[in-house]
């Protein structure tokens, strides 16, 4: 599993020319602008929200992961009876 959410693929539409901007949730999150690879346009991201979100998001991810090893460990110590 991930630990955070940040390499994930996201896309936007560019406000300018309407194409998709490729980037990651990373790159939306810690980035303020953009430049679109087709019009070459500058766009603002009013991303606050969107950080906040994300690292709220991150957080509760990395707290599911850890239940996932706990679990996952707990699963291996009872499956070594049967070696
Ligand atoms: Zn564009």
């Amino acid at each position: 599993m991930s630990n955070t959410l940040s390499s994930a693929p996201m896309s936007i539409p560019c406000p300018s020319c309407g194409r998709e901007i490729k980037k990651t949730v990373g790159y939306f999150k810690l980035h303020s602008d953009v430049g679109c690879t087709s019009c070459g346009a500058r766009i603002a991201l009013d991303n606050s929200e969107f950080r906040r979100n994300v690292n709220r998001a991150d957080r509760e991810l990395s707290k599911l992961n850890r239940e996932v090893d706990k679990f996952n460990r707990e699963m291996r110590r009872l499956a070594r009876k049967f070696r």
